[in-house]
């Protein structure tokens, strides 16, 4: 009689739906059996009771390394189990110096080994004036997408990239599967809107929102989507913060290119007209959160118009927000947390089947965008067996009590429907409901595999 290392008995939402009563059996990582009934005989048993058994969650857009380097994959990735999140997609973005080579990606991976307690996948990037020499290499070695940026946030580690180097990559990328992502903003409307700002002594998030204008995001995106079009690339904006957005994008998927955009979760969650005035820095972003777009965001994403959604998390500590000048704070907020819980309650709120949309945002989209499918995002027979228990309990969020050792977020004092009971990461209890129960280096670099979403 065959005898699995853990069997976990639940509601498994599984890729046709919701079974309740089901179990799941793992063997050396991965999801050997699935049934109901009787289960088999395992080394250790769980009985999840009524909670939900939902693969891992994959938050598809982190920076672990932008503030305190890669070491920084430690208190993110022990952020992720506590949250659900099984694997971050991590961007390229690092201190002090950008994942760009084949070089800097050995050292990221070693620091995964070396830190990670979920499974990580990365983000590369080129630099201003970069060959383009470098992208096939990091593709052989797994990378899952590439980033670039159209305004400079730092000069060494966040530049900005010309038009004509953006086509030069998508020329490169045409004939792969791999996506182009862009943090769109114009850098000529922004930094004379902040200018102009600074001289008229305005300092509020209102303000912050205002000197970086739609017009600024739309003209940053519609150049993007063109240059990716005219090479035949997949070109991924990755932060839309309205419904405009999701329509440039859809032009263009409707003319037969590859396009895509992704939404974070704070803009289904915050306006700054209403909750500027008690959050301030704590909600900023860029681009920055609208007012008035948050039911039209969620309509997107029922619709389908959405790519996934992500947490952006950023790991600021709350010194580099509260400076005396909003324009100094650090733009970004952590998130790997309240991505899963957030996520969840703001779905079922407005009547969507919050169990569907959150596996399907959050676990299967991410998982065929990034071609992680069918290894991660779904509870399938073969699947790793990285896998969240959701319990349908009331939560208001403290983040005295968050593990990325940031310890605020703009989501205080919310409340939310749901809490993580449980995260395994490979089969391996990474997150017991109240402690992390993992080591570092049980998290796994994840190379991209073959799935494609185009
Ligand atoms: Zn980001």
């Amino acid at each position: 009689m065959t005898t699995y290392d853990t069997v976990i008995r639940g509601t498994l939402v599984l890729p046709d739906g919701p079974q309740e009563g089901a179990w799941i059996a793992i063997r050396e990582g991965q999801i050997a059996a699935i049934g109901s009934g009787e289960h088999p005989a395992s080394a250790a048993y769980f009985d999840a009771g009524s909670d939900l058994v939902i693969p891992g969650v994959i938050d598809g857009q982190t920076h672990a390394c932008s503030y305190g380097g890669l070491p920084g994959i430690r208190s993110t990735t022990r952020s992720a189990v506590a949250g659900g999140v099984t694997t971050i997609v991590d961007m390229p973005y690092d201190n002090p110096a950008p994942l760009d080579s084949v070089a800097r990606l050995d050292a990221k991976v070693a620091a995964i080994a070396e830190h990670a307690h979920a499974n990580v996948a990365l983000y590369g990037t080129v630099m201003p004036q970069q060959s383009t020499e470098e992208i096939q290499a990091l593709i052989d070695a797994g990378i899952v997408a590439f980033k670039i940026s159209t305004f400079e946030s730092s000069p060494t580690r966040f530049p900005r990239i010309s038009a004509n180097q953006i086509l030069e990559i998508f020329e490169v990328l045409a004939e792969t599967d791999i996506p182009l992502g862009v943090h769109n903003e114009d850098q000529e409307i922004v930094r004379a809107r902040i200018a102009a700002a600074k001289a008229a002594g305005l300092n509020s998030i209102e303000a912050h929102s205002q000197s970086r204008p739609p017009a600024a995001e739309l003209a940053a995106t519609a150049q993007f989507l063109e240059l990716g079009a005219a090479a035949g690339a997949h070109a991924h904006i990755v932060h839309l913060t309205t419904t405009r957005g999701f329509d440039l994008v859809e032009n263009y998927l409707s003319d037969g290119y590859r396009a895509t955009g992704e939404l974070c979760v704070h803009y289904l969650w915050f306006d700054p007209e209403i909750d500027g005035p008690a959050l301030g820095a704590r909600m900023k972003v860029n681009p920055p959160i609208r007012p008035g777009q948050i039911e039209e965001l969620w309509d997107d994403v029922d619709s389908g118009r959405v790519a996934f959604v992500s947490s952006d998390h950023s790991s600021w500590p709350i010194d580099n927000k509260l400076t005396d000048s909003i324009f100094d704070a650090g733009a970004g907020v952590p998130g790997l947390e309240t991505l899963l819980p957030a996520f969840f309650t703001g779905a079922e709120i407005r009547g969507f089947d919050a169990v569907q949309m959150t596996v399907e945002q959050l676990c299967e989209r991410p998982a065929k965008f990034f071609g992680l499918w069918p290894q991660k995002g779904a509870l399938r027979i073969g699947s790793d067996a990285d896998i969240t228990i959701v319990r349908r309990e009331r939560q208001v969020w403290d983040s005295a009590q968050a593990h990325d050792e940031l310890c605020w977020s703009p989501f205080d004092g919310r409340e939310f429907s749901v809490r993580v009971a449980r995260t395994y990461v490979g089969g391996k209890l990474a997150w017991d409901g109240a402690e992390i129960v993992n080591s570092p280096g049980d998290g796994r670099y994840v190379a991209r595999g073959t799935s494609a979403w185009f």
